[in-house]
C-alpha cells in the first residue's frame, strides 16, 4: 500500500489536521494515511510546559481520527531515538514494513524550511513528498523536484497553540475541536 506519513506534535489534535488528512485520502493521494504523533524532548516536559504527555497527545488524536476512514494514528516514533529526523523515522518505518510505499505529507510552511531539515536531499532523492497549501506560505511551483506533488486541501485557520491559550483563558475553542477531544481535555484538565 502507499501510506502517507503525516507527522506532528498534535498538541492537541485540531480539525485542521483532521480535514486536511480526511482530504488527502479521499482524493485518493495514498492508501492510508498515518498520523505519526512525535514524541518530543522529554526535558521539555516539565510541569511549567504546555506540552501535553505522550499519551494523551496519542489519545485524542485516535479519538478525533476514529471515524475517518483512511486515517490511522501511530506512536511508531516512541522507540525511535529523539530527536526523531524524519530520515531516519522513514527509513525505520520501510525496515519495518517493506511491503508499503511511504510518502511524506507536509506544509507549504515546512516546505519553506526543508533545505535546513536533517538530510534533506536523501530525502528528496528517495521519498515521494506531498505538499499541501498553508495560509501566509508561497509555493514555487516552477521549482519542485520530480517527487514532490502539490496537493489542494481545505485551509483552515486554526493552530493548536490557538486552543491551548483559548484553553488557559476558560474558553475552549470547540468548533475546531472533535467534541470528544474537548471532553477529553476538561476530563484529565489539560492546558490549564
Ligand atoms: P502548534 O500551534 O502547537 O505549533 P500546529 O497546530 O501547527 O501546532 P502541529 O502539531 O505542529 O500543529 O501540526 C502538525 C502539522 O500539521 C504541521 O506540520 C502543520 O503543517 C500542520 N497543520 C497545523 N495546523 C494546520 C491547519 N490548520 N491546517 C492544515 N495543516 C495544519
Amino acid at each position: 500500500m502507499r501510506i502517507g506519513i503525516y507527522g506532528g506534535s498534535f498538541n492537541p489534535i485540531h480539525k485542521g489536521h483532521t480535514e486536511l488528512a480526511a482530504s488527502i485520502v479521499q482524493q485518493g493521494l495514498v492508501d492510508e494515511l498515518w498520523l505519526l504523533v512525535s514524541p518530543l524532548n522529554p526535558l521539555k516536559q516539565d510541569a511549567t510546559s504546555d506540552i501535553a504527555e505522550y499519551e494523551h497527545r496519542l489519545n485524542m488524536a485516535r479519538l478525533a481520527t476514529e471515524p475517518i476512514v483512511g486515517v490511522k494514528v501511530s506512536d511508531f516514533e516512541r522507540h525511535l531515538p529523539l530527536p526523531s529526523y524524519t530520515i531516519t523515522t522513514l527509513g525505520e518505518l520501510r525496515k519495518a514494513y517493506p511491503e508499503h510505499e511511504f510518502v511524506l505529507v507536509i506544509g507549504a510552511d515546512n516546505w519553506e524550511q526543508f533545505p535546513h531539515w536533517y538530510h534533506a536531499q536523501e530525502i528528496i532523492d528517495t521519498y515521494s513528498i506531498l505538499i499541501y497549501r498553508r495560509p501566509g506560505s508561497q509555493l514555487d511551483e516552477s521549482a519542485l523536484p520530480s517527487s514532490v506533488q502539490v496537493v489542494d486541501t481545505p485551509l483552515y485557520d486554526v493552530s493548536s497553540t490557538q486552543i491551548r491559550d483559548s484553553v488557559k483563558k476558560g474558553r475552549m475553542m470547540r468548533r475546531w475541536l472533535d467534541a470528544r477531544v474537548a471532553r477529553y481535555i476538561k476530563k484529565h484538565q489539560l492546558y490549564r
